[in-house]
């Protein structure tokens, strides 16, 4: 069970109010508050054990060191991985979308191969496969959504065939909130003998995540979406396929030797973590970790579903507003237009009540287009949100009406 005002009181973000409201935070699948417990153990790190980390003798580097590869240790049992080998700190999920696209893609793939995304994607899991697509020569194919934002599965079958190599899809969706049936995916994916990379980004903050009975290649997210720092996120792979693939990036910290005629190349994880890592983000986002597990995941998605279903009916009431994204599984992220007013329009009144929301194309112009849509008004909850916050939701859109029809 959420005890929703005792987290509440540990997010310091939240008890503030804006234009004279109190704010009510609904854009969290852009970015998620902090909880006191991750600014803590930043600067915490910062104020009594921060050095450069595995170079060095002394008793800070040390600290440091130990901070940081425990955080490497949380992250791996939060997503059920079979060893701190296969858990790359990157800087979120764009970069590791590209380091698999780069590494992976350029090292595996050959023209007349084919990369399997869908309409729902991100920006992030499809320019990453443009740009190699134009170098080597693949074909990116794209499976088509249903009109009530699934992903339409017969379709996603058809497009699978001897040339896939890779299929690259979204765990949830930022703007339908739609779950992909990941499982199932990753086993037709196999089954062709095609890879499967899940983009966690909107997941890990709201459902329980293993990889392992996933049974995904490569899985990767960010840490600034599940209440830890921003710049830091997380590459997981199979051991045997980062065993494979060349490094990313050169410099510091990813050699084993390095001579002017060849260089060689460290071990996993360190094979891809070129330069000075983001040590405090590292940190920040194991103390995030350690604050949603103490909570639990399975509990995080129950109390966010019963959100979603008490807001979905809430926003159905306002007259002239349409949902956008209707799946039966999905996450508490609403997308909506309204006939009266354009969702920038809307996202500014609302800001005016204090109620925090995204207007845009978040991100996923393709899916807009596909949509028939220019933008739409986001609304999206996390486990701090509460049914009173999806009420002034409402009251604010009454507001627009108000105003504009
Ligand atoms: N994929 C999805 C589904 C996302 O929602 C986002 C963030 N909006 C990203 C990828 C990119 O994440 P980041 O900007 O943290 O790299």
């Amino acid at each position: 069970m959420i005890d929703v005002n005792r987290i509440r009181a540990d997010f310091p973000g939240l008890a503030q109010t804006v234009h004279g409201k109190p704010l009510v935070f609904l854009d969290n699948a852009a970015s998620a508050q902090k909880p006191r417990a991750v600014i803590d153990a930043v600067a915490h790190h910062y104020a009594h054990d921060y050095a450069n980390v595995h170079r060095g003798v002394h008793q800070l580097a040390e600290r440091a060191t130990d901070a940081y590869e425990g955080a490497r240790e949380k992250v791996r049992a939060f997503l059920g991985a079979a060893s701190t080998r296969e858990i790359v700190f990157v800087r979120g999920t764009t970069e590791a979308i590209n380091l698999v696209a780069h590494s992976w893609g350029r090292h595996a793939l050959r023209a007349g191969d084919e990369v399997l995304i869908t309409e729902m994607e991100h920006h992030a899991n499809i320019v990453p496969w443009q740009l190699m697509a134009e170098e080597i020569g693949f074909t990116l194919r794209v499976a088509p959504i249903l009109d009530d934002g699934r992903l339409d599965m017969e379709a996603f079958a058809a497009l699978l065939n001897e040339r896939t190599r890779l299929v690259a899809v979204a765990h949830m969706s930022n703007v339908l909130g739609t779950v992909n049936p990941v499982q199932e995916i990753v086993d037709m994916a196999h089954a062709h003998g095609a890879l499967c990379l899940v983009d966690g980004a909107q997941s890990v903050s709201h459902l329980p995540v293993n990889v392992q009975e996933l049974g995904c290649d490569f899985y990767a997210f960010s840490g600034h979406k599940l209440f830890g720092p921003t710049g830091i996120g997380v590459l997981w792979a199979r051991e045997a396929l980062l065993e494979a693939m060349p490094p990313y990036q050169g410099g510091g910290e990813m050699i084993r030797e390095v001579s002017f005629q060849r260089s060689t190349w460290a071990d996993l994880p360190y094979k891809f973590e070129a330069g000075t890592p983001h040590i405090v983000g590292a940190i920040g986002l194991g103390a995030a970790i350690d604050y949603v597990t103490a909570i639990g995941l399975q509990a995080i998605a129950e109390y966010e579903h019963g959100l979603l279903e008490y807001a979905t009916e809430a926003l159905e009431s306002v007259p002239g507003l349409t949902l956008v994204g209707r799946a039966p599984h999905k996450g508490a992220v609403l997308s909506f237009v309204m006939d009266c007013a354009h969702p920038h329009d809307i996202g500014t009144i609302l800001d005016g009540e204090g109620v925090a929301v995204r207007a845009g194309h978040h991100c996923a112009m393709p899916l807009m287009e596909r949509l028939g849509l220019p933008a739409t008004t986001r609304a999206s909850f996390a486990f701090y949100n509460t049914r009173e916050e999806a009420d002034a939701l409402v009251a604010a859109l009454y507001k627009v009406r108000e105003i504009f029809a």
